[in-house]
Order: C-alpha cells, then structure tokens, then sequence
C-alpha cells in the first residue's frame, strides 16, 4: 500500500530522492536528513503502516525486518561493537513527526539515559 501524502512511501517508491543504504523484498533504508549522530538511517517497511499502534499480525515479517536490517546496517556502518541505539518514537508524546513506521539506527557516538 502506498499513501500519496506519505513522505517515506515516497522515498521507497523512489519519487523523493534519498540517501539510500539498504534495500530488500521488506524493508528500505535511508540516510536521515538531520542526523543525530555520525550515523542515522531509517530503516521503513515498504509496506505503509503509520505508527506502531497500526501494526497488525500480518506485519509480523516487516517489522521484524526491521530489526534484522538494523543489524546488518550497523556492522556495515562499522558500529556494531562499540554499540547503538536503535529507536522508533510512536505518536506526539514520543516526538513521531513522520507517520510511517520507522526505526532510527544511531551509531558513532555515546548516548545517554535515560533519553530526554
Ligand atoms: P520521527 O520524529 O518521526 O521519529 O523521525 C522522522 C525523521 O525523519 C527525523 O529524524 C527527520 O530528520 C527525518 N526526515 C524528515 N524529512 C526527511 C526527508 O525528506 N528525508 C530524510 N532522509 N529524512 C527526513
Ligand atoms: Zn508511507
């Protein structure tokens, strides 16, 4: 499914150009535009699903793609072993401004806890 209005369907759908760094059957990743740390990718099922509270039983296979992704992205980003944040923010309170379901992988720099 693809939503006109959504801004990440658009980058997966290759309408909007981004920073793309990993791509597979589930999921697709990007360089985030105002990176956080020295590594920020966003890592997005393809599918359209808007915030973790949309997730249903049959998106069992993205979501957990997204994970596997992270993984992967994070050894190839040679951040692995010193370690990362991986994080997906869900509605207002968790500052979610893009409503397309996405992990931050955060890499290259030390974080604290708990987060602000
Ligand atoms: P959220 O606040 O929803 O958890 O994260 C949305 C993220 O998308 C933010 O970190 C923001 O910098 C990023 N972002 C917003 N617009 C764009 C864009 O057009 N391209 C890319 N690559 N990232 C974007
Ligand atoms: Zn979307």
């Amino acid at each position: 499914m693809t939503e006109s209005d959504c801004l990440f369907c658009k980058i997966v759908s290759g309408d909007i150009a981004a920073d793309i760094v990993y791509s597979n059957h589930d999921v697709a990743a990007f360089r985030d535009t105002n990176p956080q740390a020295p590594t920020h990718v966003l890592i997005v099922p393809r599918r359209h699903i808007s915030t973790i509270n949309d997730i249903g039983d049959k998106d069992r296979q993205e979501v957990g793609a997204l994970y596997v992704a992270a993984r992967d992205i994070a050894k190839a980003e040679g951040i692995a072993e010193a370690g990362y944040r991986v994080t997906m923010n869900c509605n207002a309170a968790a500052g979610q401004t893009v409503f397309h379901l996405h992990l931050h992988l955060l890499g290259g720099r030390d974080f604290s806890w708990p987060p602000g």
